[in-house]
């Protein structure tokens, strides 16, 4: 589903040049959902707006559902970036003049037309994370746990690839950041989503089928999950802490 090799990716300042990404591997499969985790400026972000088609790169390959990102014009990207992606970011970014199922159509009102499948599909969305009771209030009379269900919603309503999503839970209290990830479990058991998720929260990633550990630009560590929730959580952070002490 994607693939990435050896990505690498610079910031210029002046005529410096920063290394952020240093060669990074990885893929994901199809209905997996991962989680990126890694120290503040380990380059989380940089890895996902490389992704997202947002930023260009120097080095390396990333294929998305088989298409080479290299080399494609901005039409094209934005053509992926609209029909192949779903994004979710930490400040959930709802239209606050929509209600709750308009916002979860944004992206194919975009695209021109709102099929009857798309409302059918909206509404399905709405059942599986259940906030139905709340689909014609507007983002402003729901709770941030709720927001970010919508924009989880609104994340799939193209039926895409893939959701990238940048620190999800990172504004949310743990009962609300345990509905989002409900949610995207969910879209991943009943509609075979794929998810590649950054986060700090280790109990969030522990849900994850995999957690890949980021550190100066490369990749650290992958660890599998094979256990039970909180055996994971337990292994991630143990990882987490070498990686910490290790210079
Ligand atoms: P993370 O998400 O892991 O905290 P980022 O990918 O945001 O890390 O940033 C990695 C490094 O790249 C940091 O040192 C950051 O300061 C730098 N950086 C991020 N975005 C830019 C940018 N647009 N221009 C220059 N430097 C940047
Ligand atoms: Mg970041």
């Amino acid at each position: 589903m994607l693939y990435v090799k050896n990505l690498e990716k610079s910031y210029q300042s002046g005529n410096k040049s920063y290394p952020v990404l240093k060669g990074i591997d990885l893929t994901v499969a199809q209905q997996e959902f991962v989680a990126v985790m890694g120290p503040s400026g380990s380059g989380k972000s940089t890895l996902l707006n490389c992704i997202s088609c947002y930023i260009p790169f120097e080095n390396g390959t990333i294929r998305l559902g088989g298409q080479e990102l290299k080399g494609l014009d901005e039409e094209s990207l934005a053509r992926i970036r609209n029909e192949k992606l779903g994004f979710v970011f930490q400040d959930f970014m709802l239209l606050d003049g929509l209600t709750v199922r308009e916002n979860i159509l944004v992206p194919r009102i975009i695209q021109g037309s709102v099929s009857k499948d798309a409302k059918a599909l909206a509404d399905k969305l709405l059942s599986l994370f259940g906030i139905e009771h709340i689909a014609h209030k507007y983002p402003a009379e729901i709770s941030g746990g709720e927001r970010q269900r919508t924009a989880v919603a609104r994340s799939l309503i193209n039926q895409p690839l893939i959701i990238l999503a940048d620190e999800p839970t990172g504004n949310l209290d743990s009962k609300s950041s345990l509905a989002v990830i409900n949610a995207f479990e969910n879209a991943k058991e009943h509609l075979n989503a794929t998810i590649f998720m950054v986060t700090h929260d280790s109990y969030a990633a522990s849900f994850c089928d995999r957690v890949i550990l980021l550190k100066d630009g490369k990749v650290y560590n992958t660890l599998e999950k094979k256990e039970d929730r909180s055996h994971f959580q337990d292994r991630l952070l143990a990882s987490i802490k070498e990686m910490s002490t290790e210079s």
